[in-house]
C-alpha cells in the first residue's frame, strides 16, 4: 500500500533539520546573500560557521553508507532533508547536496589508491566543512548537448590524452561547476576519444589541488547565493589510471543518467522548499497586513493565491517523493525525476512571482526574503541543465522506453 506516514526516526531527522534551517540555515543565508563579493561571502566566518555546524550535525554525509562512517539515510530522507534546508536557504543546500561527491565515490574505490581512503576518513570525519567535491562537466561551449550522443562532431572541448600509464589534461570548465571555488576534490568529464562525440568522454574522479588545476573568480549571480561556483582550469594536469571512474563509450551516458536521476530529484526538492519558505513568509505576512479594514488573506485575490502555491506546493512534492521513492526501490526512472524536477522548479518560480505579489510593494524590499525566494528559484530552473533540455531528453527517454 502507499503510504505518506513517516517513520518516527525520519520524522525526529526532519524536525532537527527545520530547526536548524530556522535557527542557522536560514540567517546565514541572507547575510551572505547581502554580501557583494562573493570571494569574501565564501571566506566569511558566516559561511565557515555555518558549514560547521551543518557538518558537525552530519548533514555532509547523510547518504553515506554507516560502514564507511555515513549516517546511511536512504534516498527518501535525503529528499526530506533537502527541502528543509531549502526552506533555510537554498544556495546553502545546494552547497551540502554537491558536497559528498567525491566522498560516495570514494566509498566504493578505496582499495585503488590511497587518496580515496584518506579523503573518506576525512570527509566523514569533518566538523569544520572544509571538504567538499564538485561535479566539473558543463564548459563555456558545452553544456546543454551532454545528452546529444552519436554525433562524432559535438563534443567536449577540455581533453584527456593519454601519455605512458598517464592522462594528461588540458582544458577548462565553465563558471557554472557547484562548489568549483571552494571543493577539494572533482568529479571531472572531459572528452578522450572525439571519433565517439559526447560518447568518447572520460570521467575522472581527483583530488582539486593537483598540479595544473586553478579556479577562476567565485561567479557573481542573481540568486543561491550561498553556492559557490567556479570555472576550473586545467593546464597539462597529469592523472594516474587508478584515478578513472569510467571509460569513454556506453559508461558515459549511464553515468550521466545515474547522476540525472538522482540531481534531478534533489533540485526539485530545493525547489519545494523555496516554494514553501516562500509561501510560509506570505501566509504569515497575509494574516498580519490590514489593508480596506480586513487582514489581506481575508481578501479573496490574497486567499486563492494562498491556497493555489499550498496545492502546487503539495502536488510537487508528490511527485517528487515517487521519483525518490522509485530510486530507494531500485527501480531508478530518469524520466520520472526530470518530471518532478521541471515540474517543481517551474512551480517555485510561478509561487515565488505570486508570493512576492502577496506583499505588494514590500515584496520587493530587501526588509522581507520574498524577493531573495524569487531570485533563489530562477537558477533551479537552469541548474544540471535548462528544463526545456531536461524536458526534452525527459520526452525521447519516454519514446524509447
Ligand atoms: C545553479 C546552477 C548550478 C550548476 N551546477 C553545475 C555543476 O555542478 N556542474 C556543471 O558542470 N555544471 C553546472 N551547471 C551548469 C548547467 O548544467 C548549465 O548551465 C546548463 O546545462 C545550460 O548550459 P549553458 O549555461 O551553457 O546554456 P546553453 O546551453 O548556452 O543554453 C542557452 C539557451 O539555449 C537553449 N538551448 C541550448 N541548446 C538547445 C537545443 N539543442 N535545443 C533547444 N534549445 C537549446 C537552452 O534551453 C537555453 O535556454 C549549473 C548551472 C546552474 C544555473
Amino acid at each position: 500500500m502507499v503510504s505518506f506516514t513517516l517513520p518516527e526516526e525520519v520524522e525526529r531527522i526532519r524536525d532537527m533539520t527545520r530547526d536548524f534551517a530556522r535557527t542557522e540555515i536560514r540567517p546565514a543565508g541572507a547575510e551572505i546573500d547581502r554580501i557583494s563579493d562573493p570571494e569574501a561571502a565564501y571566506t566569511s566566518d558566516r559561511m565557515r560557521k555555518v558549514l560547521a555546524g551543518a557538518y558537525e550535525l552530519g548533514f555532509h554525509k547523510l547518504g553515506l553508507p554507516k560502514e564507511v562512517g555515513g549516517v546511511g539515510a536512504p534516498e527518501m530522507t535525503s529528499i526530506i532533508v533537502q527541502e528543509e534546508l531549502a526552506v533555510g536557504d537554498a544556495g546553502l543546500a545546494s552547497h551540502l547536496l554537491v558536497a559528498p561527491m567525491i566522498a560516495g565515490i570514494s566509498a566504493g574505490a578505496k582499495d585503488r589508491h590511497p587518496f580515496y581512503k584518506e579523503y573518506l576518513e576525512a570527509f566523514v570525519e569533518d566538523t569544520k566543512g572544509v571538504h567538499s567535491g564538485a561535479w566539473a562537466v558543463t564548459e563555456p561551449h558545452h553544456g546543454s548537448d551532454l545528452f546529444q550522443f552519436g554525433q562524432p562532431d559535438i563534443h567536449m572541448e577540455a581533453t584527456a590524452t593519454k601519455d605512458g600509464d598517464e592522462y594528461v589534461v588540458n582544458g577548462q570548465k565553465s563558471a557554472f561547476v557547484s562548489n568549483g571555488w571552494m571543493a577539494d576534490a572533482i568529479l571531472l568529464m572531459v572528452n578522450h576519444d572525439p571519433s565517439q562525440g559526447m560518447e568518447g568522454t572520460i570521467t575522472f574522479a581527483i583530488p582539486g589541488n593537483l598540479p595544473g588545476i586553478t579556479r577562476g573568480k567565485p561567479l557573481n549571480k542573481l540568486g543561491l547565493r550561498g553556492l559557490n561556483q567556479a570555472e576550473i582550469y586545467f593546464d597539462n594536469v597529469r592523472i594516474p589510471p587508478e584515478f578513472v571512474m569510467l571509460p569513454p563509450g556506453a559508461a558515459y551516458r549511464m553515468m550521466l543518467e545515474r547522476i540525472g536521476t538522482g540531481g534531478n530529484t534533489a533540485v526539485g526538492a530545493l525547489a519545494v522548499g523555496v516554494a514553501r519558505a516562500a509561501y510560509e513568509e506570505a501566509l504569515a505576512y497575509a494574516k498580519e497586513r490590514v489593508q480596506g479594514g480586513r487582514r489581506i488573506c481575508e481578501h479573496d485575490t490574497v486567499k486563492l493565491k494562498l491556497f493555489d502555491a499550498y496545492r502546487q506546493i503539495e502536488a510537487a512534492r508528490a511527485l517528487l517523493w515517487k521519483s525518490s521513492w522509485l530510486i530507494s526501490t531500485g527501480r531508478p526512472h530518469l524520466p520520472t525525476a526530470m518530471a518532478a524536477r521541471t515540474m517543481a522548479s517551474d512551480m517555485a518560480m510561478r509561487v515565488t512571482a505570486e508570493m512576492v505579489q502577496v506583499f505588494g510593494g514590500y515584496g520587493i524590499s530587501k526588509e522581507h526574503p520574498v524577493e531573495k525566494f524569487y531570485r533563489d528559484a530562477k537558477l533551479l530552473q537552469i541548474m544540471d541543465g535548462t528544463n526545456e533540455l531536461v524536458s526534452l531528453k525527459a520526452a525521447d527517454q519516454l519514446l524509447a522506453e
